[in-house]
């Protein structure tokens, strides 16, 4: 069996806490454990959000904990290329279409739905997108396009759907709920997904999914919190006839109230425990690992 390529893909809106180190120190273990490939991915299309400080301190805390991973390092706001060819693939196979709507236009036609009892919601709790420009003529997106408006493109989830057929992935880990194995995916239950905005020529859904593919990776070691993404995720490499890593989702580390970990909370910084003399050890035993 070829060796397995893993990757640990941080994105650099923040100093990395616990939660990262426990990530990163698995996927590093597991790589190292079956002679496999660490790639390190910095996930940084959101310009407004990333600063190459914290770029930089990624480098730092990850080295400090002892983790090592192959160069070059893929950096997805150098790759904005690859992202809009896929986009161009979705949009000849007729899954995408723009939107023109504002988060707040969004909310109102939300809640007028809600007047009729309740509106779906995604699995982070987000309304679905009400798809009002869905059916919008060609002439009409093509004259809101050109007037420089700003826009989303949006996954026609029944469409893509319809093309995909029967999705599911393999399992390594666990899912919330205990499911491991070969997990039947839906992904209708995110709606019409973004894909692609004016502003920021791609998302996380999309980006992640070509570069899984496009560096060779075969196993993709991740925290629970995207285990519900992953249904995206494998109909985006179905359609686009890309080859399908298998997943391992690990648990969360928590702060003491059962909280997700936080990139601002000051206790669970690797900066601020390493300033506090905590040693690279002690991280691993913080999080539980030998
Ligand atoms: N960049 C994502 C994050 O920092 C992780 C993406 C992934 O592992 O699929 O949460």
């Amino acid at each position: 069996m070829p060796p397995p390529v893993l990757r640990f893909a941080p994105s650099p809106n923040g100093f990395l806490h616990l939660g990262h180190a426990f990530s990163a120190l698995l996927n590093f273990q597991s790589a190292r454990q079956r002679e496999g490939r660490l790639l390190l991915r910095i996930e940084d299309i959101d310009a407004t959000r990333c600063r190459p400080e914290f770029e930089t301190a990624i480098y730092q805390d990850l080295a400090w904990l002892g983790v090592s991973w192959e160069r070059p390092v893929r950096r997805q706001s150098e790759h904005l290329a690859d992202y809009r060819a896929a986009l161009d693939r979705l949009a000849a196979l007729g899954v995408l279409y723009p939107s023109f709507e504002s988060r707040a236009e969004i909310a109102a036609l939300v809640k007028a739905r809600e007047a009729n009892g309740a509106w779906p919601r995604d699995p982070d709790g987000a309304p679905l997108y009400p798809g009002t420009a869905k059916p919008l003529p060609a002439i009409d997106r093509d004259r809101r396009l050109r007037s420089g408006a700003p826009f989303a493109l949006r996954l026609d989830m029944e469409a893509a759907r319809r093309l995909a057929g029967d999705l599911a992935w393999i399992e390594r880990g666990s899912g919330p709920d205990g499911e491991t194995g070969e997990i039947l995916a839906r992904p209708e239950i995110w709606g019409d997904v973004v894909l692609a905005r004016k502003d920021i020529p791609t998302s996380y859904h999309l980006s992640v999914v070509i570069d899984d593919a496009l560096q060779g990776v075969t196993e993709v070691m991740r925290g629970l919190d995207l285990f519900r993404s992953t249904a995206v995720h494998r109909l985006l490499q179905k359609i686009l006839d890309l080859p399908q890593p298998v997943y391992h989702h690990h648990d969360l580390i928590r702060d003491s109230e059962g909280r997700k970990l936080s990139k601002s909370s000051e206790a669970t910084g690797l900066r601020e425990l390493r300033a506090r003399g905590i040693t690279p050890a002690q991280v691993r035993g913080l999080v539980g690992l030998p």
